[in-house]
């Protein structure tokens, strides 16, 4: 008999978590796992928590699918690549037109396309969701970027608008476009999540090394900046994670931790998909990068033994200085993340709607913050699609690129690596100097290329007359 709302296959931690939230917004999910130990484990921590009555656990895969009410909405929750097209494989023969598949792991965008493509044929919606928040966020209300066939989501709209986030009553879910829209969104979202957490990281060393100040004493500043404008969630965390001590040592837990840091493959799909469409992101490519150099730890002890220790004076900056230095790293950021998605969205016809984008990731996502509601408004004006021109950003970058400017020259010179704040740096002072040097390089472009370049007033595809460099 059909009796559950939805149905949903992966039981690991982002799904047994998402069924456990549908479960607890009132609706029947059928829950199925390849391995069926997980589905024993998912019955009892729903009994423990009160909510076996709405989850209906089932072995067998046809008799799971059965369970579901037609038009059929059926999450997928398993590793993301491979394990994600097996998946619609065995679906499908249990599948009638007009049922739908919703995967809402970390799937790159363009595999979500081919499998959108794939199923349309076949009359069987695809929708490919962006799913942030963690496991937390996944349990009590993560940020939810739904792309891909438009009529099944009104199918599943009501489920997944209900478990998804709340920013002052509004629902952090919302249908952003055809195809890989959603996922293409989340991992925009997922790029601009390494700049700030890399951007927070170059704050901190300058805190630890340059100020000599201890975990606990930048704890302290962290938290007092999370109730300013830099309020954020992980402005909050980080705070939490300076403070945290280590109970075998009594030392702080921070000061332990290994300084290699791991990363899953969004960042650079971000950075790649920016570099492809000729858009700049180089905070989040400076991320990407920092994180592998960090992982190069043998390379980088050797490479100290050769230049010697850092020589990190003491420098002037001031916390004060910081904080903005942060604030308007982190707009350079996002202005580079929404200007990609508003190209992708023009190359792919997906009508991106970026005000809504922001909108949704105010609550329940890992970059949640207390600007992006301001860049929702502004974007909800159609002011310009480039932050860094929107009226209220503007104020708000004049008032902080000198801190900007002042902690990379005091990183440069007290031997701070600062790759994703110089890198925003070098950003905002190209974008906004209307005469660069570029014509430099058109004259060596033509010089040994023939590639042309233009004079105003003269015309396009003008050549120099260049000396011959042959034989010299
Ligand atoms: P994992 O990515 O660890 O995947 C484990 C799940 O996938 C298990 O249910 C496993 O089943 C299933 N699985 C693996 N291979 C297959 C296969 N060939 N056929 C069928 N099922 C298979 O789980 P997570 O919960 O961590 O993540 C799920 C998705 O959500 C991933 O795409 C992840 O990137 C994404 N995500 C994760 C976040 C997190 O914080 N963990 C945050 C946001 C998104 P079995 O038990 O049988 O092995």
């Amino acid at each position: 008999m059909s009796t559950a709302d939805i149905g949903l296959i992966g039981l690991a931690v982002m799904g047994s978590n998402l069924a456990l939230n549908i479960a607890e917004k009132g609706y029947t999910v059928a829950v199925h796992n390849r391995s069926p130990g997980r589905i024993d484990e998912f019955v009892a921590e729903a009994k423990a928590q009160g909510l076996d009555g709405k989850t209906i656990p089932k072995y067998d895969l046809a008799d799971f699918v059965q369970t579901v009410k037609a038009p059929r909405s059926i999450i997928i929750m398993v590793k993301a690549g491979k394990p994600v097209d097996d998946m619609i494989e065995q679906l499908l023969p249990h599948l009638e037109p007009g049922d739908a598949i919703i995967e809402c792991g970390n799937s790159l965008f363009t595999d979500t396309q081919r499998r959108f493509d794939y199923l349309k044929p076949k009359n069987i919606g695809y929708l490919g969701v962006g799913v942030s928040g963690g496991e937390e966020g996944a349990r009590h209300g993560p940020s939810i970027m739904v792309g891909g066939s438009k009529e099944q989501w009104h199918n599943a709209e009501a489920v997944l608008t209900a478990i998804a986030a709340k920013f002052n009553g509004e629902s952090c879910c919302a249908y952003l476009g055809e195809g890989g829209a959603g996922h293409f969104v989340k991992t925009i979202h997922n790029g601009i999540e390494y700049g700030d957490m890399q951007m927070i990281a170059e704050v901190y060393g300058v805190m630890r090394d340059g100020l000599g100040m201890t975990a606990k004493e930048c704890a302290a500043v962290f938290k007092k900046w999370n109730e300013g404008p830099l309020n954020s969630y992980l402005i909050e965390i980080t705070g939490h994670v300076l403070d945290a001590v280590d109970a075998e040592s009594g030392k702080p837990l921070v000061d332990l931790i290994l300084d290699k840091a791991g990363q899953k493959g969004t960042g650079v799909w971000s950075a790649i998909a920016a570099q492809q469409m000729g858009v700049p992101a180089t905070a989040i490519e400076g991320a990407v990068a920092a994180r592998s150099i960090s992982s190069r730890k043998d390379e980088r002890v050797a490479a100290e033994a050769v230049y010697g220790k850092p020589n990190r004076a003491k420098t002037d900056v001031t916390l004060e200085d910081l904080e903005k230095a942060l604030l308007a790293g982190k707009i350079v950021s996002y202005a580079q993340g929404f200007a990609v998605i508003a190209k992708a969205s023009e190359e792919n016809g997906w009508a991106l709607p970026l005000a809504t984008i922001a909108k949704i990731w105010r609550a329940g996502c890992i970059i949640r913050s207390r600007f992006l509601d301001q860049m929702s408004s502004a974007y909800a004006k159609g002011e310009a699609t480039n932050l860094l021109v929107v009226p209220d950003f503007v104020t708000i970058m004049k008032d902080s690129h000198p801190s900007l400017r002042k902690v990379v020259a005091a990183a440069a010179v007290g031997e701070f690596p600062m790759i994703c704040l110089s890198a925003a740096l070098s950003y905002f002072d190209s974008y906004r100097q209307a005469q660069g040097t570029a014509n430099l390089i058109q004259g060596q472009r033509d010089f040994f290329g023939a590639h042309g370049f233009e004079i105003v007033g003269r015309g396009t595809d003008l050549h120099g007359t260049w000396p011959s460099t042959l034989g010299k």
